[in-house]
């Protein structure tokens, strides 16, 4: 099969201006999610995962001294060789923040990132989803429960989460709270409206609607970023 893609993208868009690669990783580590389409992208190949990357990073320039880099899974699934040569990137265009995507289970390893890249300030980004837990474990198979202590904790350690709306199964009442939690604790929400990708997972198209008819101000909102297609990163394989 031919696979259309494209793994560097310049986000100029946003308030946040930033580069952003995607990355081909290892296998994520968790693997369940019921939404999850993007680990197609996953390979055992190390070669194979480091040629790509490398030849993704060549196309850095470091013109907004910010990096995003997504892989489809975590950080921690990135070969040592792309881990190396994505701070050498940084270190010679002057990249001051580069943010990395985090799975729940690797909350207590965070600050080997942080030790790896020294002097450069390492932005995690998790996709908790929902914050309605039994929706989270249950209809999309994300195996964590947060209270509020542990809402607490992630505000400590995480910079910006993801959350994902308009699923059939949610209500109106469930988003309005999760808006609402992730602007009260994080710096920054990216906020993904759900799109059908062959998973058993759907969007339900009433959610949708009165969504964007409530919540399309957010996108003048510094602390919001509204995603309502999967290549609105510019960044996608498929
Ligand atoms: S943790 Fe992330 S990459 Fe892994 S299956 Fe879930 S959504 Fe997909």
């Amino acid at each position: 099969m031919i696979k259309i893609g494209i793994r560097y993208g310049k986000i100029d868009f946003f308030k946040n201006k930033r580069e952003i690669v995607l990355l081909k990783s290892f296998p994520c580590i968790y693997g369940k999610c019921s939404f999850c389409n993007y680990i197609e992208d996953n390979s055992k190949d190390e070669h194979l995962i480091n040629k790509i990357n490398f030849e993704t990073l060549q196309n850095i320039t470091g013109e907004f001294g910010i990096l995003e880099v997504i892989n489809s899974g975590s950080v921690f699934e990135l070969p040592h060789d792309t881990l190396q040569k994505i701070k050498d990137i940084a270190i010679e265009k002057n990249i001051g923040i580069i943010y990395f995507e985090i799975y729940y289970g690797y909350m207590n390893r965070i600050d080997e990132i942080k030790k790896k890249f020294g002097n450069i300030e390492i932005r995690f980004k998790m996709g908790i989803e929902t914050f309605d837990n039994d929706f989270r474990v249950n209809t999309l198979n994300k195996n964590f429960k947060l209270d509020k202590d542990a809402i607490r904790t992630l505000n400590d350690k995480i910079f910006s989460v993801c959350l994902m709306v308009c699923v059939k199964g949610q209500t109106k009442e469930m988003i309005d709270n999760d808006i609402k939690i992730a602007m009260e604790n994080f710096k920054v929400t990216t906020i993904n409206v759900f799109i059908n990708n062959g998973t058993p997972i759907e969007r339900d198209p009433y959610l949708y609607e009165w969504f964007i008819n409530k919540y399309s101000y957010l996108k003048s909102d510094t602390k919001i970023e509204i995603l309502l297609d999967n290549k609105d990163l510019t960044v996608y394989e498929q």
